[in-house]
């Protein structure tokens, strides 16, 4: 069992005003992982389109259910939910602890596919089969076995399921000399891999204005990151880069800025539903900030964090968002939010077939 979940943003209608969660029957506040409510002891089941329902009432519970406390419905009884059919490969299960990494990469994974979905980006190929794809996969122990890396390559998107253990994913931080890493930040990153593909797939136009902002992904991807890992990033690189890390390769930066587009506006939007506003008006609602210009956001969002920052460090806590929007990364973010709003409009992307390269 996963330690009490912190509250999710609004109730997923398309747009509309934000709420809280609430159990449909007592109407007392739920949080967005819970299987069953707390006060009134009725189970509950989540729909990415209708929200939290009785489970008694209506719907069919995901087959995974049982195993790793998935709170989504199914289309029919036996199915998996939208969010568990994306994962393909799950750990080893006879390894005793592989149950609970993989309940937490779920329960991680959930709000990332119905943030995907309310911001209509594809979430099925043109045959109808999930994309992206997620395994799960731990080490073996065999030492002549290749390494579990996390990574995308053609839709896939592999996770090595240490990242689910706190104090193992602390230990990488450290060594890396990452100021954040988390499971939510890695998945929002690798997807960001497969959307670039699926977004410029037959849009030459996109793949240009892509390319006259974050630079040529032409460049040699395997010769970039070796030289990134020899050199670190150039010493100036906050001032244009939201991460080091962003300046190994175009790819990368558009991925560590994609993430940042998903930090901002779940965080923003989670804030709205705590009643915590932005001095500036802003619209309400994850599909309604999206369509705000960028500057207009990251000022909100800066402010946001510069007082969570503050009442972190007054807690002992480690800074809440230890990064700096610098006007370049803020017009990154605001090319990343337009390509978003542009593939929701109207003509839907389908999975590529291409870009065999893992990253
Ligand atoms: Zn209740
Ligand atoms: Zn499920
Ligand atoms: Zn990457």
């Amino acid at each position: 069992m996963l330690p009490p979940a912190v509250g999710r943003g609004p109730f997923p209608t398309p747009v509309g005003p934000v709420q809280r969660y609430r159990c449909p029957s007592c109407h007392q506040e739920i949080f967005f992982r819970n299987t069953a409510c707390l006060a009134c002891g009725i189970q509950l089941l989540f729909d990415p389109d209708r929200g939290f329902s009785d489970m008694a009432e209506t719907g069919h519970p995901c087959a995974n259910r049982g195993q790793i406390n998935c709170n989504w419905s199914a289309d029919e009884p036996g199915a998996l939910c939208l969010s568990c059919q994306h994962t393909t490969v799950v750990p080893d299960l006879s390894v005793p602890a592989n149950i609970d990494r993989w309940e937490r990469i779920e329960t991680v994974k959930r709000p990332l596919i119905l943030m995907l979905h309310r911001l209509g980006l594809p979430l099925f190929d043109e045959a109808g089969m999930p994309v992206p794809r997620f395994e799960l996969k731990g080490e073996t122990g065999d030492a002549t076995a290749p390494r579990v890396l996390t990574g995308h390559a053609e839709g896939t998107i592999t996770l090595n399921i240490a990242e689910a253990d706190d104090a193992e994913r602390e230990r990488i931080r450290a060594e890396m000399n990452e100021p954040y890493r988390t499971l939510t930040g890695h998945l929002r990153h690798e997807v960001a891999h497969h959307y670039w593909d699926v977004l410029t797939e037959a849009r030459q136009d996109r793949l240009e204005t892509l390319r006259a902002i974050f630079g040529d992904d032409r460049q040699d991807y395997g010769a970039a990151l070796q030289a990134h890992y020899a050199e670190g990033a150039p010493p100036d690189w906050a001032e244009s880069y939201i991460s080091a890390y962003a300046t190994a390769h175009p790819w990368e930066d558009f991925a560590e800025t994609w993430a940042h587009v998903f930090h901002l506006l779940d965080g923003l939007e989670t804030a709205q539903a705590f009643g915590l506003k932005a001095p500036q008006a802003m619209p309400e609602g994850l599909e309604r900030l999206v369509r705000e210009p960028m500057p207009h956001l990251a000022q909100a969002w800066v402010e946001l964090t510069i007082a969570l920052n503050a009442v972190n460090e007054a807690m002992g806590h480690e800074t809440f968002y230890p990064f700096v929007l610098a006007p370049p990364v803020v017009a990154k973010q605001e090319a990343i939010r337009s390509l978003i709003v542009e593939a929701n409009s109207g003509d839907a992307a389908v999975a590529p077939s291409g870009n065999a390269l893992p990253r």
